[in-house]
């Protein structure tokens, strides 16, 4: 167990945002995770867990005790004829763990390709892109309760996953430490290619019937050609989550502007697509000194280099104002705030 005083942070999330941990370390098993669990008690501080940190923005001085997950695990915990349950530990790299499943033929997770960040975080906000969300796979987890350090598992149902949501990113925020997750993956392929790109992706790259592996690395393709890598400009990805709002609330909207990005969802609710709503706002591209809103997708706040965590918070603050006081629409922060 080694633990680190006053460890700089700026490589640990990806807004590269420079701040110190006042202690920080690293687990690779259960065992590790529970010593460091009982110095942080003694020590009377707060654990803050973190995986790669893609989906955090740190605007003040953290006081917790940042615990890095490294646990790194792959098994098939159970196979039968048409389907597997795969076992991941939680510090697993997202896309290295999906391309093993790949790998394996076990399919499922393809349109998932390429999103930043470990296995452990995944359920925390049911991570969801180009059609597919984790929560028609996922099984089930393997956490320990920080108050008690009882080991407890959650099943599909009680993870209560919605959209960017589940029982983890609220009411259970800081309470568990997500250490194996398990998803029921199938042994047939059924291609999803119907969202956005995918389909003239593969037309471009020659592809009629794809198969799972052609289907990721058309996904992999189409976010390297319009996410900003954070490796070059800081971000989170998507700040904001795409607003849902009622018909009775979109008709009015719709008739005032007509362009408006919409999909219609359940419950006679329809999706806005709050990149659109921000672009209107004529913020897309948005930069002061260094921070700012991408360019190419307004939906991505950036660090072009020094700027802090609560600037691009103020900023976050600014562009809800704005949308706000135009739309009538108050968006929701998908990062989580510390
Ligand atoms: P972190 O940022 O480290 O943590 C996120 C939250 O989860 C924190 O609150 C943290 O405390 C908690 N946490 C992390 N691990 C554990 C654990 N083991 N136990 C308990 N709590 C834990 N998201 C999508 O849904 N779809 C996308 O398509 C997508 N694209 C992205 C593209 C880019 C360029 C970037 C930068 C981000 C994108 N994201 C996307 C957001 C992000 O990658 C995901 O939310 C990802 O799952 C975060 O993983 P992480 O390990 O980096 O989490
Ligand atoms: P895009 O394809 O340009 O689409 C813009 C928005 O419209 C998306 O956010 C998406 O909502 C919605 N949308 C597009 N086609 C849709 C359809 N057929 N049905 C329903 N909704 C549709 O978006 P993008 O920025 O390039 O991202 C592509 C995918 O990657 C999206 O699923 C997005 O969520 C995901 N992504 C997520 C993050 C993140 O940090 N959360 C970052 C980058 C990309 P949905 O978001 O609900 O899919």
């Amino acid at each position: 167990m080694h633990i680190k005083i006053n460890y700089p942070l700026k490589n640990f999330n990806t807004f590269g945002i420079a701040l110190n941990a006042p202690f920080f370390s690293s687990f690779t098993d259960e065992q590790e995770l529970l010593s460091l669990l009982n110095y942080v008690k003694a020590g009377q501080k707060e654990v803050l867990i973190l995986g790669g940190g893609s989906n955090v923005l740190f605007t003040k001085q953290p006081q917790d005790w940042i615990l890095k997950n490294e646990i790194k695990h792959f098994e098939i915990a159970e196979d039968s004829k048409d389907y597997a349950i795969v076992k991941s530990g939680a510090g697993n790299i997202w896309h290295e763990f999906v391309l093993e499943t790949l790998k394996h033929n076990l399919f499922g997770l393809e349109n998932l390709s390429l999103i930043p960040g470990c296995v452990g975080a995944a359920p925390m906000q049911n991570i969801g892109a180009y059609g597919v969300e984790i929560k028609s796979t996922f099984h089930h987890l393997d956490a320990i309760e920080i108050a008690t350090m009882k080991n407890v598992s959650f099943n599909n149902q009680e993870c209560k996953f919605g959209y960017r949501e589940s029982v983890f990113k609220n009411i259970y925020k800081k309470k568990y430490v997500i250490t194996h997750v398990y998803f029921k993956l199938s042994k047939i392929f059924q291609a999803n290619i119907e969202y956005g790109a995918i389909k003239e992706q593969l037309t471009a790259m020659g592809i009629e019937k794809p198969t799972a592996k052609d289907v990721s690395n058309a996904v992999i393709a189409i976010r390297q050609s319009k996410l900003p890598d954070p490796k070059v400009l800081g971000n989170a990805g998507s700040f904001f989550k795409n607003p849902t709002i009622s018909n009775e609330q979109f008709l009015p909207l719709k008739e005032k502007f007509p362009n408006m990005v919409s999909y219609p969802v359940a419950n006679n609710e329809v999706k806005i697509a709050a990149g659109w709503l921000i672009e209107q706002c004529g913020l897309k591209g948005f930069r002061e000194n260094d921070y700012g809103v991408h360019k190419n997708q307004a939906l991505v706040l950036v660090n072009y280099g020094n700027a802090s965590g609560s600037e691009i918070f103020q900023l976050s603050e600014m562009v809800i104002e704005n949308v706000k006081s135009k739309f009538g629409i108050t968006l929701e922060r998908e990062v989580n705030i510390y």
